[in-house]
């Protein structure tokens, strides 16, 4: 793992947690992008090296939603960046963890992505990111 890529926030409203973070950033939003695999609407933010990412629903199905009705809005997940998913992939399953997604996916921000079962890092999710080459 090379370094935090991004942390992901959950929330009911982009509309309103866009202007939010502008302000708290005092950096504009730079990108919004729906990812359907996850059927979220997401919204970035850059500040230095270290990137926030919002995530809001929009269907009632999604994660984030059920999300949302479990524990309410806030931090939902670090995202770490890795060189090569793959070899990451296999050596986090050799050490035991749990992947929620066995075979990485399409995420926002022209990334590859998988996601590590909260269960196994105390409570956290974590999310693994590697650039689309
Ligand atoms: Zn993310």
């Amino acid at each position: 793992m090379k370094k935090i890529e991004h942390i992901g926030i959950a929330v009911k409203k982009l509309s309103v947690s866009i202007p939010l973070f502008e302000k708290l950033l005092d950096t504009p939003c730079y990108k919004t992008e729906a990812v359907e695999s996850e059927q979220v609407n997401t919204a970035f933010f850059e500040k230095g090296e270290s990137k926030i990412e919002l995530i809001e629903a929009y269907a009632p199905g999604s994660v984030i939603n059920k999300f949302i009705e479990k524990k309410g809005e806030g931090l939902h997940h670090i995202a770490f960046e890795v060189e090569d998913i793959d070899a990451e992939i296999k050596r986090l399953v050799e050490e035991g963890f749990t992947l929620i997604n066995e075979n990485p996916k399409e995420g926002a921000d022209n990334k590859m992505v998988c996601f590590l079962h909260p269960k196994d890092t105390n409570g956290v999710l974590i999310e693994l990111v590697m650039e689309k080459k």
